[in-house]
């Protein structure tokens, strides 16, 4: 049946089997139970001569890798795609999240756009280089792996400690990209490919109050109230913008008014110049600027007592160059006096991550180059720096050239792609899926014959 299809509907059918298999990951070591889309993987490989090894970090926390083998001669490449998605908020969908409906020429789910539709194009287009029996000049691996969404610890991270010769490769593709930006429809100067991501620190603030009856609150020192100055003072604290070498090639592209461009681009005035990018504009200032989200705040156990301590957890990404103990004197800098209140401590296990650079002078890059030329002829790859990261930050650490890489419709912009990540109605179009299945098809033949 599969052998019938075009990559691209061989692409959508795969990718709504893997949405139906709703492998959810909220974080904790049960959820996800990634081996039912391991085995829809496994299922998908049957016959094609290869043959898949599934292996657990946990019970059912499966990773699945499929190696075709090439010369020795040349570099491997791994075309590694997260199998778990995030949770969905009940209510919250037009569409049921986990039926894979098509409705006119959009394809929804939890998981279409993060990152399924990658991880499905990924699948056909290993498979169709071992159905064809390619000679190819380096192995390529095809990884559907778990636990991105969780933070890896239970996919790559796991891997690389326990079966790194599994998944070892020269250079990898992974989520995200393809976004066409600038331009008119249909015929955009530039397609996002992400080369980089930011670093991510996470913090913990230990406040301090003193514990009393919460009938008397006069001149207390309740730690809730502190820990809420305090995120005051953490939300409104702006550390200086960064520039960089990659957001102004972005400005570039968009083709804006050359004064608003110039504002973009000017570390003194992007703040008020950002709400000129409509949806981009969280994008652009998070690609500028160490950010400092507060995202757990905990205080207080009865109503009728005063907390004598609370705690507020820290979401930071940095930019590349900025250290542990800047992102420390950041904090310290924007809580001023409320720090004789507070104790910073590390959250253990994933305290701090530096932010990581591919370089864009490789040959994997060329053919990016190359394969996006031919889906929107005219246009270059747009280097760009995530916001979030991906498991691509594991072969960065490594030395390996990691690329976030797809081709998605000329309606796409960063603003609309960035806001269906993670939210309710999750969708696809079509036809990205199919000039993704084309592009990816398209990469595998270039760089490895
Ligand atoms: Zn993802």
């Amino acid at each position: 049946m599969t052998d019938s299809l075009d990559l691209g509907e061989q692409t959508i059918e795969l990718l709504r089997r893997l949405i139906r298999s709703a492998c959810v990951n909220d974080g904790t070591l049960a959820s996800g139970q990634e081996i039912r889309n391991a085995h829809v993987l496994a299922d998908f490989f049957s016959g094609s001569g290869v043959e898949p090894e599934i292996v657990e970090s946990a019970p059912g926390r499966a990773t699945i890798v499929v190696r075709v083998p090439g010369s020795a001669a040349g570099a491997s490449l791994a075309l590694v795609g997260h199998i778990d998605v995030v949770p969905v908020m009940h209510g919250g969908w037009s569409q049921d999240p986990f039926a894979a409906d098509i409705v006119g020429e959009q394809l929804y789910g939890r998981g279409a756009l993060d990152m399924l539709y990658l991880t499905a194009s990924y699948a056909v287009a290993t498979r169709q280089a071992a159905i064809e029996g390619r000679a190819l000049k380096g192995d390529l691996i095809f990884v559907g792996v778990a636990d991105e969404e969780g933070g890896s610890r239970l996919g790559i991270e796991w891997l690389m400690q326990h079966r790194p010769e599994l998944i070892d490769a020269d250079y990898v593709l992974t989520e995200s990209g393809g976004v066409p930006v600038g331009g008119t429809n249909g015929s955009p100067h530039a397609v996002t490919v992400t080369v980089g991501e930011k670093g991510l620190a996470r913090r913990r603030l230990l406040v301090r109050g003193i514990p009393g009856h919460g009938s008397a609150p006069w001149g207390s020192s309740n730690a809730g109230v502190i820990a809420a100055a305090a995120v005051t003072r953490l939300t409104r604290f702006a550390p200086k913008a960064v520039i960089g070498d990659y957001w102004p090639r972005y400005v570039e592209a968009l083709g804006l008014d050359p004064d608003v461009a110039r504002r973009l681009t000017s570390e003194a005035e992007i703040l008020g110049a950002l709400p000129a990018l409509g949806e981009l504009a969280g994008y652009a200032h998070a690609t500028t600027h160490t950010t400092i989200s507060p995202n757990v705040i905990r205080a207080g156990d009865a109503i009728n007592v005063i907390p004598g301590s609370a705690s507020i957890d820290l979401d930071i990404r940095q930019l590349p160059g900025v250290s542990a103990e800047t992102v420390d004197d950041y904090i310290t800098e924007a809580l001023g006096d409320l720090m004789e209140h507070i104790e910073i401590v590390d959250i253990v296990g994933a305290s701090f991550s530096p932010a990581n650079v591919s370089s864009m002078d490789t040959p994997l890059f060329e053919v990016l180059a190359a394969v996006i030329d031919e889906a929107y002829p005219g246009a270059v790859p747009l280097p760009i720096i995530a916001a979030g990261g991906s498991d691509a930050r594991f072969y960065r650490k490594l030395g390996k050239h990691a690329y976030g890489f797809s081709v998605l419709s000329p309606g796409w912009d960063y603003g609309r792609f960035r806001h269906l990540i993670h939210a309710n109605d999750e969708n696809i179009d079509l036809d990205s899926v199919r000039r993704t299945a084309r592009a990816l098809d398209g990469v595998v033949r270039r760089f490895l014959g």
